[in-house]
């Protein structure tokens, strides 16, 4: 593989891809084959931060259509990912690879507090930094939180791996038609209003200047594929 494009990212994995092909958990060969993948990444000498999903466990707006408020289902959501972190972490270490989960939320038996700081320290300590809590706020994704972090600590990039090859004009699995898009505007990714991602995630990138790498996890060595710029995927950016 060539050299890496970026020297710091922040990759956002969505708790879906987490579950391998069920609906519902962790799958531990998938998360396993996950951590080697990121490891890869490292290992090219990117400093890499992720971004945890907690879809696989719990989303906010379903569980507060079974009679809890938002809040407390995004509450619960925002645990979900950081039991992805710790999960995650730990298939990371097993490779003897140090990896470090911070949170958004306070929790100090369980891991540290996200701070700038110590994500800062850790990146370049060469651990590989688990971002979990989402936001720490309800009504926000971790799509927008990968953003948000990596505007905060000065990633270059943000690689959004999720389970299509980019942006399409419409559902890839439903639509036929579909057709995707090699790079997109910021602008264009907002006013698509595209399910891939929300648009507050594409807002805040915009306002940043950040470019978005939408991506598929599914083929290993696919994060170092993008990193080296020779994936297939759409570039949000400009
Ligand atoms: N969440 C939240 N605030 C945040 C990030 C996440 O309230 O800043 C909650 C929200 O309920 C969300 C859940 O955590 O549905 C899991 O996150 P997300 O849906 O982004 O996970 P993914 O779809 O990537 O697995």
């Amino acid at each position: 593989m060539g050299e890496p494009l970026y020297r710091r990212v922040v990759i956002k994995v969505s708790g879906e891809s987490f579950a391998g092909g069920q609906s519902f958990g962790i799958d531990q060969p998938t998360i396993d084959r996950i951590a080697v993948d990121l490891i890869a990444a490292q290992k090219l000498g990117v400093e890499v931060a992720v971004v945890v999903g907690g879809g696989n466990i719990f989303r906010g707006v379903e569980v507060s259509s079974r009679g809890v408020s938002r809040p407390t289902g995004d509450s619960m959501g925002m645990l979900a990912t950081v039991m992805n972190c710790l999960a995650l972490e730990a298939a990371i270490e097993r490779h003897a690879v140090p990896a470090r989960t911070l949170s958004a939320m306070v929790m100090p038996q369980v891991c540290e507090l996200f701070t700038r700081a110590a994500a800062h320290k850790y990146l370049s300590e060469g651990r590989i930094v688990l971002l979990a809590g989402g936001t720490g706020n309800p009504f926000f994704t971790t799509d927008t939180t990968a953003v948000l972090r990596a505007a905060e600590i000065g990633a270059s990039a943000v690689l959004k791996a999720t389970n299509v090859d980019g942006v399409y004009s419409a559902d890839p699995k439903k639509d036929p038609n579909a057709t995707r898009f090699e790079r997109l505007s910021h602008s264009q990714a907002v006013e698509g209003n595209y399910k891939v991602m929300d648009a507050t995630a594409f807002a805040l990138a915009r306002e940043t200047s950040l470019p978005i790498i939408v991506f598929s996890i599914a083929e290993p060595g696919s994060i170092g594929a993008i990193l080296t710029g020779t994936g297939r995927g759409t570039i949000v950016a400009g």
